[in-house]
């Protein structure tokens, strides 16, 4: 293990020197921060605006072009720009198949457990490959800035991100070239930049209300001994600013005599792009007017209140349930703190001074206050602060190989020890009653570029389909920095454990360029990986399909089989291959072909099992 100061009150690693960056990345716009002087600022390029749109546009050739210059596709091409990305992280295509109608783009309906795709041109795109994207185009403003190469920051994301949406965001970050220190609560960063964790006047609650363009989320934080935990979150991921344009577009559809089946695409987005206009000129004047291809467009402030109120209502019920969760009453709120862009409608203040006696705090502009907080956290992570102790932590993450060589960490590094975690998998192989369990050390998303550290079998799973066994692999790193690795089978409850000694014998400089070389080989590590994953589907879906082809034989003509089998045959090939969107893209074809023909085949079943049974 190895020895680093760390923040008694955080638990922040320190190092000399070190430059940290803070990012907000949101779904409606990204901002990336430091900490200049003591004072947070967030950078911008030469003459443009410190928000960078969320959006990623796909020329002719799929070359990606980041922020205003690929919003403005929207209007002209929206089949190729990207945007709202962050609500496809860590999600499946069942996650989102509800609001697939909201995307513009293609989201890819193949697999429906694994995370989802979104096809531009030929090429297939993960949100963690799109995200990255942005994340470089970040990092590119801030070496501009600083005059210098960055690698290390902090991202911030909603509270309510769960594990895979996280672990998402910190590849997608990798993917970019940076290494991601630390991923922060969105509402944290907020109060955080307003330095709440300094005053040190016993506990504190703090009510986060965050409006953006598509999501509302109210958190309830608690401050004590300089440390946030968030008691509780409500929100809705389909509440903002958004719903706002929206209202006026309809409005001025209306108004104009416009029929909205008549419009075309573009002529929707030039609305949209009117009626966010309309919407931020009426925080401040009695009335807007515009023009629409010659036509005159009138909102008056009161009608405009009139769309708005309700879907500011909607956010104030929110905040009741979320205070009605964390167990408190308004009264017991210190601070009120308004994050995002929306929170500039006026009426939003009206209505939570209505409702609260705390006052209601925009002094740091809601746009940037997140990015600002982030840059604080990464400040106190590069250990410009005080009270700093001498604690153990996990020097490189701990994990084990899955199938096609990937490493899959279940401790990740700078970890505080004693720590433990555990993760479920299962047997790829029908009738499989052993299974082998290879712990490594590292970095890199192939075990083989990693540190072996033992491995040992799980005997005696009593056999059963592939898939059908629930294996539970648990890690415990002691004090001593002794591994623990277990294994069990919960169905059977078989079960075996052996004890690793894993940090011992790697040197503080074998471990730093196992770190640099994560870094240096992250782009190539994350094509293979992406690569593996999708043989690894291309293998699921094959081996389905050739069961499926021996099982309904009987059912469907050779000729009816033909055309799946010719698309399998053409998917054995390219698994062998290198390019994993032609492999997507058979997976793609196969499904669409196998789907109508699973379903003959399960009315069939049905029609078996009701037959010969009489109801009496
Ligand atoms: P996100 O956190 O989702 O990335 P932001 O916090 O950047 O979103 O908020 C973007 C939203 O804020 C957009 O809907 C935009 O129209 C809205 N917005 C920005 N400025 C104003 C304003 N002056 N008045 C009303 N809404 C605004
Ligand atoms: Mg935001």
């Amino acid at each position: 293990m190895s020895r680093v100061a760390i923040d008694l009150q955080s638990g922040d690693v320190k190092q000399d020197d070190r430059l940290i960056l803070g990012i907000d990345l949101g779904t409606t716009n990204s901002l990336i921060a430091l900490i200049h002087n003591g004072v947070p600022e967030v950078l911008r390029h030469e003459g443009s605006s410190a928000l960078v749109p969320s959006v990623i546009y796909f020329n002719e050739e799929n070359k990606a072009v980041v922020g205003q210059t690929a919003k403005d596709k929207l209007t002209t091409d929206p089949e190729n720009t990207i945007f709202s990305v962050k609500r496809l992280m860590g999600r499946s295509f069942n996650d989102v198949a509800d609001s697939r109608e909201f995307f513009s783009y293609e989201i890819v309906d193949t697999d429906t457990e694994s995370l989802v795709k979104i096809k531009s041109g030929n090429k297939f795109y993960t949100p963690i490959d799109l995200s990255a994207l942005v994340l470089k185009e970040l990092k590119k403003i801030a070496e501009e800035k600083v005059g210098r190469q960055v690698s290390e920051c902090v991202i911030t994301v909603p509270a309510y991100f769960n594990d895979s949406q996280r672990q998402a965001t910190k590849d997608a970050g990798k993917l970019a070239g940076w290494d991601v220190l630390r991923i922060v609560n969105e509402p944290t960063a907020a109060a955080l930049a307003y330095g709440f964790d300094k005053s040190a006047d016993g506990s504190r609650n703090i009510a986060v209300y965050d409006l953006g363009g598509g999501t509302f989320d109210l958190s309830v934080l608690t401050l004590e001994d300089g440390v946030f935990e968030v008691l509780s979150t409500k929100g809705d991921t389909w509440l903002g600013g958004d719903d706002v344009d929206k209202a006026i577009t309809d409005y001025f559809i209306s108004q104009g005599g416009l029929r909205i089946d008549r419009l075309k695409k573009g002529q929707i987005q030039t609305l949209r792009l009117l009626s966010e206009a309309a919407k931020k000129q009426l925080g401040q004047s009695d009335i807007f007017e515009g023009d629409f291809e010659g036509m005159k467009l009138v909102l008056r402030r009161e009608d405009y209140r009139r769309l708005v109120e309700p879907i500011i209502n909607k956010t104030i019920d929110l905040t009741k349930a979320a205070l009605k969760d964390a167990g408190l009453d308004q009264s017991k709120i210190d601070e009120v703190i308004l994050v995002g862009g929306s929170t500039r409608i006026p009426m939003v203040k009206e209505k939570l001074a209505e409702m609260f006696d705390a006052p209601i705090n925009d002094t740091i502009n809601p746009d940037e206050v997140v990015a600002q907080g982030a840059a604080v956290q990464a400040d106190i992570l590069a250990g410009n602060q005080n009270n700093l102790l001498l604690l153990d932590v996990t020097p490189l993450s701990l994990g084990i190989e899955t199938v096609g060589g990937l490493m899959d960490v279940i401790i990740p590094r700078n970890s505080k020890i004693p720590s433990g975690a555990g993760r479920h998998y299962t047997t790829s192989v029908d009738g499989q009653v052993n299974l082998r369990i290879s712990v490594f050390q590292g970095e890199r998303d192939l075990v083989q570029d990693n540190r072996k550290l033992g491995e040992f079998t799980l005997k005696g799973i009593p056999p059963m389909p592939a898939g059908i066994p629930k294996i539970e692999v648990i890690f415990k790193v002691d004090a001593d920095g002794i591994l623990i690795v277990k294994a069990r089978e919960e169905r059977s409850n078989t079960e075996t454990e052996v004890e690793i000694k894993a940090q011992y014998g790697i040197s503080e400089e074998e471990m730093a360029l196992m770190l640099i070389d994560s870094i240096k080989h992250a782009e190539e590590d994350v094509r293979i990986k992406a690569l593996i994953e999708a043989r690894n589907e291309a293998n699921n879906i094959l081996h389905a399909t050739k069961k499926f082809l021996r099982q309904h034989a009987d059912l469907f003509t050779p000729q009816q089989f033909d055309p799946l089998k010719e698309i399998a045959g053409e998917l054995e090939v390219l698994v062998q291959g290198e390019d994993k969107d032609a492999i997507h893209d058979a997976i793609h074809r196969l499904d669409r072909i196998a789907r109508p023909m699973a379903e003959v085949a399960m009315d069939d079943a049905i029609r078996q099992s009701l037959a010969g049974k009489s109801i009496v």
